[in-house]
C-alpha cells in the first residue's frame, strides 16, 4: 500500500509516519511545507528507509499536489497538514484560512481528479483528521461529545478546521470520494513544539521561567497519548466505513491547573531543584473565546473498529517528561518565549 500523508514533519504526522515505517510494509510519500512547527529531526531515521519519500509542497499549491499524486500514485491519502495553535489563529488567523480551508479544497479536488483519471485504483480513501474542537465547549447539561454533537466552533482554528470537515463531508456526498473523517482529543507525546501546553511547562519549568496558565487554569481538556491517537487513525483508514465519522480519545480529562502541577511533581522527583517546580506557575490573562471543557466518546470506534487505547495517562505523562528532559536540547532549541 501506498499512502500520501500531509504534514509529515508536525508532531503526529511524524509520529505516524515513523509507526507506518517501523511496523508496516507500506511506502509513505510525505507532503509537508515545512512550516516554523515543523521537525523534520523527528523521522530522520525514516528517511534512511527504501519507503520513505518526501516533497516540499504547500498543499495551498493545486498543480504541484497534482504532479506528486500522478508520480506516487496512492492508494489512500491521510491528510494532517494544518495550522494547528489556537493562541496563533487568534493573533493572525490568515494562514488558518488558506491552509485548513483552501489547502483541504484543494487536497479533495486533487484526489477527485486522481482517482478519476488512475481508474485501476480500486479502494483509494482519504482519510481527514480532524480535532473534537469544532465542537465547541461542553454545556453544563452535557457530559461528553459523540459523532453526534453539533458543530460549535469557537476559535479561527477550530472554525477552520469545521469549515474543512464540512468539504470533506460533501465531497463525499456530492463526488463520491471515498473519505473518513476522525475527531481527536488533546494529544501529547515526544516531539510536540513547545508552543503548545504540556512542553510549554516543561520547557518554562527546565528555563525556570513562569509557567503561564490562562485564567485560573480550571479549563478541562481530555488527553491522549499521541500513538493512540495513531492506532486510531490507521484503523479508521483501514476499516473505517466510508462517509463515517470516528472520534478517538481516551478518557483521560483533567484541569489544565491539575496538569501543570502533576507536570510540576514530576520534574521534582527527576532533578534537583530547591524549590518546588509549581512555584513557578502564573496565573495569566484568559485567552479569549477559551472552550471550557471538552470530554470525548471514542464508544463508536471501540465498538465498530475494536479501538483501544494502550497508554494510561499518568504512564503515558511520566515517560513524555523523562522523553523532554532526555531531548531538553532539541526543546529548548524550538522554545521561542
Ligand atoms: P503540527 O502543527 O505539529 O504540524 C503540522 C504540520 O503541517 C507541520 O509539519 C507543518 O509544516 C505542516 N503544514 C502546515 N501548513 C502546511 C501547508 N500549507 N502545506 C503543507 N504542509 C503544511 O500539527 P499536529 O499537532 O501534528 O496536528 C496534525 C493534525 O491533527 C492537524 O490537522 C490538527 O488539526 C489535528 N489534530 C491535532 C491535535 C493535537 O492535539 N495536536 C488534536 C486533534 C487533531
Amino acid at each position: 500500500m501506498k499512502i500520501l500523508v500531509t504534514g509529515g514533519f508536525g508532531f503526529i504526522g511524524s509520529a505516524l509516519i515513523r509507526k507506518i515505517i517501523r511496523e508496516t510494509k507500506y511506502e509513505v510519500l510525505n507532503i509537508d511545507s515545512i512550516t516554523n512547527v515543523a521537525s523534520p529531526e523527528a523521522i530522520e531515521d525514516c528517511a534512511k528507509s527504501g519507503r520513505y519519500n518526501f516533497a516540499r509542497i504547500d498543499i495551498c499549491d493545486k498543480d504541484k499536489l497534482l504532479k506528486a499524486f500522478k508520480k506516487f500514485k496512492p492508494d489512500a491519502v491521510m491528510h494532517l497538514a494544518a495550522e494547528s495553535h489556537v493562541d496563533r489563529s487568534i493573533k493572525n488567523p490568515y494562514r488558518f484560512i488558506f491552509t485548513n480551508i483552501i489547502g483541504t479544497f484543494n487536497m479533495l479536488e486533487v484526489s477527485t481528479k486522481y482517482i478519476n483519471i488512475e481508474k485501476n485504483i480500486k479502494k483509494f480513501k482519504f482519510l481527514h483528521v480532524s480535532t473534537d474542537e469544532v465542537f465547541g465547549s461542553l454545556k453544563k447539561n452535557e457530559k461528553i461529545f459523540t459523532e453526534k454533537n453539533k458543530y460549535f466552533p469557537n476559535s479561527p482554528y477550530s472554525a477552520s478546521k469545521a469549515s474543512s470537515d464540512h468539504l470533506v463531508r460533501a465531497w463525499n456526498k456530492t463526488y463520491g470520494l471515498p473519505t473518513v473523517t476522525t475527531y481527536c482529543s488533546n494529544n501529547y507525546g515526544p516531539w510536540q513544539n513547545p508552543e503548545k501546553l504540556i512542553p510549554t511547562i516543561i520547557s518554562n519549568a527546565l528555563k525556570k521561567n513562569t509557567i503561564p496558565i490562562y485564567g485560573k487554569g480550571n479549563n478541562v481538556r481530555d488527553w491522549i497519548y499521541v500513538d493512540d491517537h495513531i492506532s486510531g487513525l490507521l484503523l479508521a483508514l483501514n476499516e473505517g466505513k466510508v462517509g463515517q465519522n470516528y472520534n478517538i480519545g481516551s478518557n483521560s480529562q483533567i484541569s489544565n491547573i491539575e496538569l501543570a502541577n502533576k507536570i510540576c511533581k514530576i520534574l521534582d522527583k527527576r532533578l534537583n531543584n530547591k524549590s518546588p517546580h509549581n512555584k513557578l506557575i502564573k496565573f495569566v490573562k484568559d485567552r479569549p473565546g477559551h472552550d471550557f471543557r471538552y470530554a470525548i466518546s471514542a464508544k463508536k470506534i471501540k465498538k465498530n473498529l475494536n479501538f483501544s487505547p494502550k497508554f494510561n495517562f499518568n504512564k503515558g505523562l511520566n515517560s513524555t517528561v523523562d522523553w523532554y528532559i532526555e531531548n531538553s536540547k532539541w526543546l529548548l532549541s524550538k522554545h521561542k518565549l
